[in-house]
């Protein structure tokens, strides 16, 4: 009997200093931008845990608030409406964004392109529309990230062409991980993962093991086709099963050729590791347009940032420092 006590007194030794005295883990799952935000982290204090959790939804709702297509009042929107007829002043956090993002338009030989949603607006996959190929085509000169023109004195922005719509679904979500990383390094957390959709950030390790992120397979939700051990780095994957619909045997989904207007069948996905979010979840989707042969050329003169690649026929490719 005394041992059985003495068993018991450790028990609770035990839970006392693996959730207090040395903390423990915090956990929310949240729908927010539309998608599933999941935040893991180890605080050694109770309120600074769940006020770095909720801090990270914060971050996400400001995101959306800033950067939806979907509110007609947010920051994105009112540029969307205005700024083919002049020039429309925007906050230094979006007009930072857009400038980055037509940076990367031209890195990937216009392969990620924000003004795909001149056409792309057009698609709604939850209701299976998409638009007739005349409409695409009355349309398909307005995505070309050329038209918008920017000025960094002023923060303002114009679209040179009037049917010039911008959607940053490509490369907010990372943006708001990397915002929410610092955010919790700067309130002392050193053990976190911020997940939102296909996008993580790892912030070190897993309490001395390392995180382990899967890559599911791209034609069945229960697989995993590849799963990485990873610590301090990130990862995005973009596939062509988030947001589609079939019809007549062919699948339409959310990454559209900026060429075409129509969505690009090169691969099934594409996931890409680096240290930087907001990078991870544009490069995914560049290099998901560009295909394995441009996608892999593009990640190898990439410096830090590498992939894997699902193809067609469900070959896994990967990028050269992957199987050096
Ligand atoms: P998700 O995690 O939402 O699946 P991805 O990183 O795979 O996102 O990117 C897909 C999103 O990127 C689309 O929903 C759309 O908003 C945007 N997008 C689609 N095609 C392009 C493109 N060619 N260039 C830039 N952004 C794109
Ligand atoms: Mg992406």
């Amino acid at each position: 009997m005394r041992n059985v006590f003495r068993g018991f007194y450790l028990l609770l030794v035990c839970v006392f200093f693996t959730t207090s005295s040395f903390g423990q883990w915090f956990e929310s799952k949240q729908g927010i931008m539309g998608t599933n935000i999941h935040v893991e982290l180890w605080s050694e204090s109770r309120a600074t845990g769940e006020a770095a959790t909720e801090a990270v939804m914060d971050e996400m709702r400001r995101i959306d608030r800033l950067m939806s297509p979907y509110k007609p009042t947010s920051e994105l929107s009112k540029l969307n409406a205005e700024a083919a007829f002049g020039p429309v002043v925007v906050s230094k956090e979006l007009f930072d964004l857009i400038s980055l993002s037509i940076e990367l338009s031209k890195e990937t030989q216009g392969a990620f392109d924000i003004t795909f949603a001149s056409v792309g607006f057009l698609y709604n996959y939850r209701e299976n529309k998409k638009p007739t190929q005349s409409s695409i085509r009355k349309l398909l000169s307005a995505i070309d990230y050329r038209h918008i023109q920017l000025t960094e004195l002023t923060h303002s922005i114009f679209f040179a062409h009037e049917n010039v719509k911008i959607d940053l679904g490509g490369i907010a979500k990372g943006h708001a991980i990397d915002n929410s990383i610092d955010i919790l390094q700067k309130m002392g957390i050193k053990h976190a993962l911020v997940t939102a959709g296909g996008d993580t950030r790892l912030l070190g390790n897993r309490l001395g093991k390392p995180w382990m992120v899967g890559i599911r397979d791209p034609r069945n939700k229960q697989k995993q086709a590849v799963v990485l051990p990873l610590v301090d780095i990130a990862l995005s994957t973009s596939g062509d099963y988030e947001r589609y619909f079939e019809e007549n045997g062919k699948r339409y989904h959310h990454i559209l050729s900026p060429k075409t207007g129509a969505s690009a069948h090169e691969v099934q996905s594409v996931s890409i590791i680096g240290p930087k979010s907001t990078l991870n979840d544009a490069l995914s989707t560049a290099v998901f347009v560009l295909g394995v042969q441009k996608g892999m050329d593009l990640l190898n003169r990439t410096p830090g940032y590498d992939g894997i690649v699902v193809d067609n026929s469900r070959k896994l490719h990967y990028s050269s420092a992957l199987i050096e």
